[in-house]
Formats: C-alpha cells, structure tokens, sequence
C-alpha cells in the first residue's frame, strides 16, 4: 500500500437542486443480514476475463522489461492521462519506468513488444476490433496479439479505465481510497499473459454524491465515477427555471397551475415559449448531454380542468408530463437537426412524487404496456427515478415497497432509458450510520434490471462525515461497476486494506453496528427503518451498554495498530478516530450523566479536533449555521 503522491483538489459544485430522499426488509439470518430473493438480469456478458498465462515469456524478468507504451500520434487527452496512470504506478510498483512513442511509422509484428493505449495505428493492423457502441462511454477491452497488448475503450473514460484493469493484473493494483492504493512492492518478474478482457460497467454513467470523491477529481476518477451534474443542465426540479414566474406570471398566470405552484403542462402556448427558452439553453451549453425537464420540488400537480381531463384519459399525471416532455424533445430535435446536426442531447422527465407512478399498467398476461402510446418516451428522452419514498431498508420487489419496485417495472415499458436519483444517507443525521447495508446491492441490481443506465446515488454529500465515508465510496463505486458483487466481501476487503494491522476490529465495529440497527429496525419498525428523514438521537434506539462495547472495539484497534511506525500509525489512528465519532456524537448528546466534567470535556475536544481535520461542516444535510459542527460542539460545552 502506498499514500498517494498527488491531491488535484477540484472545487467542488454540486449544482442540482436538491431535497428529495430515503432507506429496506425481508428474510434475514440471525446475524440481521438481509437475504435477497430478488433475480436480476444477469449481467455476466458485462465482466468477462478469459486471460491466460502464457509460459516462459515475459512483461518483466530481473527487473527489466522491452516492452513499450505506445500512444496515437494525436493521442486524446484522455490517453494520455492514462498512459501517465499506468506510467506512475508501473513505476512505484516496479522501479521501472516504462519509455513511450507515438504510432508514427509503427508496424505490428509478432514479437513487437508494444503496450497500445487506444486507438493506435496498431490496432487495426494488428486486427483486433473495437465494439464501441456496446463499450458506450466506459467499457472498454484488453486483448494480446502476438507478444503485443492493445488496451482501449470507449471515448469517456473507456481507456482510462483500460490501464487500471491492467495494472490490477500486473501488479495487483487497486485503488480504495484517495490516500489507500495498494499494489505489490519491488516486483521483479511479471509473467506474460494472454488478454482476453472485456469490461462494460453495468451503469453506463455512475454518479456518488459523497462529499470528496466529488470534490477531489483523482479520487472520482480512480473509483471510475462521475461528478454528479457533469454534462447536464439542472440535475431535477427545473420547470420555473425554464420559465420563471417572476417573467412570466403576470402576463400568463393559465401558463401555471391555479395555485402556481407548477406549470400547466397542458397549457399549448405555455409550451411553445417553453420550447423556445430550452433552445436558448441548448444552444449557451454545448457541452451538456442530458437536460432534466422536472416539475417543481412539490408533491402536487396542476389541478386545472384540461390537466385533470388528461390524467383522466391518460391515467397517470406522469402520463401527462411525459407528453409534454416528449412534445418538447420532438420541437427540440428538429430543430437541432437543422442547427447543429449529430448533437447528442437526451431530455429527461422526473419520475418522483406525483410523477412517481408510472404511465403503464399491467395487462392481461401480467405484462407492463404503456398507457397510450403517446405516452412511450421518444429516442432522445429518458426518465429519471428517484424513489424518495421507498424503505431503503427492504428490497424494492417486496410489498413495502411496492410503488418503487412498480415505478422500475413500469417504466421500464415505456422506455429503455431510465436514469435513478437513489438515497443512502439518514439527512437530519450524517453522524449515524445509514442501515442500508443488507440491502444496497440488491437496489442496485433491481435498477439494473429495470434498464437504468444512469445511476446518482445521494449520501453526505455536502460534508465529509464520520459514517464510513471511504469505505462508502469504495463499496457503491464497485457496484455501480458490477452490480453483481457481494456488499459484505467489499466491505471485508477494504476494511482490511484500509485500516491495515485493525482491518479485523474495524470490520467487527462494522458487523456489530449493523446486526445492532438490524435488531433496534425490528423493535422499532418504520421508525428505524432505513429512511432518509429520521430523528434517531433516542436513547429508545441506542443503549449505553451498546455503544460502550463500540468503544471497546475501538479500543481494539488503537491497540492492534500500536506497532506500526509513526507516520502509519498517525494515519491509522485518525481514520479509526473518525468513526469512533459516530459513537461520541450519540453518547454526548444522550449520556452525558454517567461521565465527569473532565470526561466530557475530553471527548468534546477530541470530536471538535477530528471533526475539524476532516473537515466535516455539517452534522445533518441543512448547511445552516444551528446544524454546524461549530454550533453542535458549543451546544455541548454550554450542556456541562
Ligand atoms: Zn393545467
């Protein structure tokens, strides 16, 4: 393992309005680890390696090594960028550092010993063919030829990718977090092998909303995620700000509901002007892909007649949006088609509130068909669902969440391109852990099932915090990628990698923290259930008996560290310290009675030190000043 050389700090914006949210049940063992009954679409054509050894032939013998990067002669920034990658840790992992040329006057032969990033010369040449329109943006291939290996993708990220998958088969590389990247050390010899790698991610854009993955762009890059909002124009509620009220209400108040509160999305002359802004939009934002056209962040509809008519002939009010937003997708790309030919832009209706319900219904044979056929999204339209309302503490395909699991299926009917806005932290409280982890996996695979080809999951996202944040990142970034994996392997393995010499305390502090909130979710049902909007500071909820044995976990691994040297032990006990916080924040706002002055006095200066290096802000999503850390420390000091 290694600290990582290079922090390339990007400012971080999240742009999208945000506010939505939410938390699951269904057969558990005794430990409270949920069972998933839920069969998915199997996504094995995704992940396919059929490399094999190759003997006496190597890529380095005695620390030496003739093999080449080779890079397109105008290589992409992108290619570049990943020949640096595989440069970099090819480097640290071996001492060698790898020399590059371009492809000019390059020929592929058997015995060329060349590693081709991209879409080299060679390529072609060499014979090896590059299904892009199933690579999408980031899948991509590792394939030999002769004693040749070609590594390349799609146009995103594709390549990039390329090189981590190929430097996790050489030196065991792999990156946990932006201060964890493991790889074997002083490597001498690496056998041969013959590639044969295909790597498509199940979603083709991933998205965390976790505070520094989102910040800091090695580390989204590494995790092969997406900044959220990349490429696209509002992230949901964007009616009004299309057509705003303060332009357009007082001339045009039949543009908006009665209660203007939301458009009238039957209102034709309302349209055409919409139409008219969306180009204006379009035509100052040449780099965006999608541009969401979602109803205001309210849980009401237009109550007009002519809207009313229509959800009565349509069925649903998300029928009704989606006309409209198909209507404005049609005006959109005739007119791109005479303006600016080939622009891909994708226009997506929200499915959340009274949009939720999807406009399809099941037929005869039980099969989901679209209501009318107005209705079945245009090419250049998706649909992005965002299950505010599920449990997130049971699968969606069970009758606790049966508007989320028919929401999935259902649109599925109408179109093959949803997006999902999902939610995975408790937002009046990122100091407790979000109990989501039974039950993570199999969300992601009911998307996966669904069609989703986007995926934005939402946690602390505005703050680093003290519930697993890093291991947080690792674990959902990987299932994005492969929504196959099991969650409780990804966590065993970071945790080992991650806190080192205390990888086996800190996964206990892990399973006991989520067999307890297994436990208080029975005892307590639907109130601790995993729900984005709870209050759970309850001494109902969390024994002092309970959290007292976290504190000896703790202890455990201080001590199980207590050998490393200096530098290592600083980092390994800041990071143990961090989640001890989770357990400090409960005792300190319900136990203060069993402890001193002195006592509380050193527990609320070490919260308020680490929270401080870790630079958490925020304790609940409200960036207000009474939800500060600042403000939560002085409430406590005044208390004793
Ligand atoms: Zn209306």
């Amino acid at each position: 393992m290694k600290r990582k050389i290079k922090i390339v700090a990007v400012a971080l914006s999240i742009t999208m309005a945000l506010g939505c949210l939410f938390a699951c049940k269904k057969a558990s063992d005794d430990k409270g680890t949920v069972i998933s009954e839920f069969v998915g679409k199997d996504n094995s054509a995704n992940h396919v390696d059929d490399s094999i050894a190759v003997a006496n032939k190597y890529f380095l013998k005695d620390g030496k090594t003739d093999y080449k990067i080779v890079l397109p002669v105008n290589a992409s920034d992108r290619e570049v960028e990943a020949k640096e990658e595989l440069v970099e840790f090819f480097k640290q992992a071996t001492g060698v550092t790898l020399s590059t040329v371009t492809d000019a006057g390059l020929s592929h032969s058997d015995e060329a010993k060349y590693i081709s990033i991209g879409e080299t010369s060679l390529v072609s040449e060499a014979g090896v063919t590059v299904p892009y329109a199933e690579f999408g943006s980031d899948g991509y291939k590792i394939e030999s030829r002769g004693d040749s290996v070609f590594l390349l993708g799609g146009e995103g990220d594709g390549t990039l990718y390329s090189v981590y998958h190929f430097l996790n088969k050489l030196v065991d590389y792999k990156f946990y977090s932006i201060d964890e990247i493991y790889y074997r050390e002083n490597v001498r010899e690496i056998p041969y092998l013959r590639f044969a790698i295909r790597e498509i991610p199940d979603f083709a854009q991933r998205m965390l909303g976790l505070y520094e993955p989102q910040a800091n762009y090695d580390y989204k890059t590494r995790l092969r995620v997406d900044k959220h909002g990349e490429q696209w124009a509002f992230g949901s509620h964007s009616h009004f700000k299309i057509l705003p009220k303060e332009t357009y209400y007082d001339k045009h108040p039949d543009w908006y509901s009665p209660a203007g509160t939301q458009l009238c999305l039957t209102n034709e002359e309302m349209r055409k002007q919409f139409v008219e802004n969306v180009k204006e939009l379009v035509a100052s934002l040449p780099n965006i892909k999608y541009m969401s056209l979602g109803a205001q962040d309210l849980n009401v509809f237009c109550e007009c007649d002519n809207c009313k008519a229509a959800i009565a002939q349509y069925g649903t009010p998300s029928a009704v949006d989606m006309r409209f937003v198909n209507a404005v997708a049609r005006d959109i790309k005739a007119w791109l088609d005479e303006t600016q030919p080939g622009r891909d832009l994708t226009f997506v209706a929200l499915s959340y509130f009274q949009t939720l319900t999807p406009p399809a219904h099941k037929n005869e044979d039980g099969e989901w068909v679209p209501n009318d056929p107005s209705v079945v999204a245009e090419p250049n339209v998706a649909v992005q669902i965002a299950p505010l309302h599920a449990n997130y503490s049971y699968e969606f395909h069970t009758p606790e969440n049966q508007e989320t699991a028919d929401a999935l299926d259902g649109w599925s009917a109408v179109t093959d391109n949803i997006t999902v806005w999902s939610y995975s932290a408790n937002f009046w409280n990122y100091s407790v852990n979000f109990a989501q982890w039974g039950t993570m996996a199999t969300h992601y695979r009911e998307y996966y099932s669904a069609g989703a080809t986007v995926l934005f999951d939402q946690g602390a996202w505005n703050t680093p915090s003290v519930s697993f944040d890093a291991m947080r990142a690792y674990v959902q970034s990987q299932l994005m990628w492969n929504t196959a994996l099991s969650y409780d392997e990804l966590v065993a393995e970071f945790m080992q990698h991650y806190y080192h010499e205390a990888g086996d305390a800190m996964f206990e502090y892990y399973n006991v923290l989520k067999s307890y909130q297994e436990g208080i979710r029975q005892k307590y049902p639907k109130v601790m259930d995993a729900n984005c909007y709870v209050d759970v500071i309850n001494a109902d909820y969390w024994s002092k008996g309970f959290l007292d044995q976290c504190m000896r976990i703790f202890d455990k691994a201080y001590a199980a560290i207590e050998n490393s040297d200096p530098l290592m032990y600083e980092t390994l006990y800041t990071r143990i310290k961090i989640e001890s916080l989770s357990t400090t924040f409960l005792i300190l706002n319900l136990y203060t009675a069993y402890y001193t002055t002195a006592q509380l006095t050193t527990m609320i200066d070490e919260f308020e030190l680490y929270a401080n290096m870790h630079g958490i802000m925020w304790w609940r999503e409200t960036s207000t000043e009474s939800y500060s850390i600042a403000n939560l420390v002085a409430g406590w000091r005044e208390k004793i």
